[in-house]
């Protein structure tokens, strides 16, 4: 039985402040979702404030992402060591954004899975996922394997890694994949990860992201091979990320 999980992604976006506040919003409803794994992944700084202030709940944190190497020369990055220091169990692998923007290609990512897999006792949760316009060209069985494929590529084992599926043209547009859309490539990447895994990989939670909110998480969350979200834009507001914390009980 795979346990919902539900990871917030604060981009880069919120402050202390907030972090008191969310905290403290989880804090009460905890009952609520109690049988739901929460994480946050706050910009790195934040990471101490959040320690802090959630130290007695039952909220992991997470990082956005984490520099392929150990140490050294690597200015404005974040080792491992640092980020599970700051109380980081979690890394974001592969966002989009990261892709689009900050020069992950399949083969940065690949030694960012190997060297949080291989040099840490840290989750990875690896984000893949197509275009708008690879899906209306319907390659969208293509990319995601091929991402899976390149990431994962010397791996012999599937522990320690959660799939976040988050088609492109669904992240901070509003347009959510449907339950049945995002249904049918969760179905797709499980029955990847059963073929390259054996049977410990078809139990890998396998996450949807993209404009998911209060009044969408649960038909959502519903689906048989969705087994929670990764959360943008609502993860920024108390009500709306405890409704999609709920609604993953
Ligand atoms: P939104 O929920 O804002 O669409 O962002 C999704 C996302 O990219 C989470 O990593």
């Amino acid at each position: 039985q795979r346990q919902p999980l539900v990871i917030a992604n604060w981009k880069m976006n919120g402050d202390r402040q907030l972090v008191t506040a969310m905290a403290e919003a989880l804090r009460d409803s905890s009952a609520q979702h109690a049988d739901v794994s929460v994480v946050v992944c706050p910009p790195a700084v934040l990471l101490p404030a959040w320690q802090q202030a959630a130290f007695y709940d039952n909220i992991q944190l997470g990082a956005q992402d984490a520099n392929e190497n150990a140490s050294g020369a690597h200015t404005g990055e974040h080792s491992l060591a640092l980020l599970a220091e700051a109380g980081a169990s979690m890394v974001l692998v592969g966002h989009s954004e990261r892709r689009q923007f900050y020069g992950d290609n399949a083969q940065r990512i690949a030694a960012k899975v190997n060297q949080i897999l291989d040099e840490s006792t840290m989750t990875v949760v690896l984000c893949v996922g197509e275009s708008a316009e690879q899906r209306e060209q319907q390659q969208t069985f293509d990319v995601v394997a091929s991402q899976l494929a390149e990431a994962l590529a010397s791996r012999k084992q599937c522990e320690r890694i959660v799939i976040a599926y988050e088609p492109v043209w669904a992240i901070g547009t509003g347009l959510t994949a449907s339950p049945e859309q995002a249904q049918e490539v969760h179905a797709f990447i499980r029955n990847w990860l059963g073929e390259k895994f054996g049977p410990s990989g078809v139990n890998l939670q396998i996450l949807y992201g993209g404009s998911v909110k209060a009044d969408n998480a649960e038909q959502l969350f519903a689906q048989a091979d969705i087994d929670g979200g990764l959360i943008g834009g609502a993860s920024l507001v108390e009500e709306q990320f405890v409704a999609i914390c709920n609604a993953a009980q």
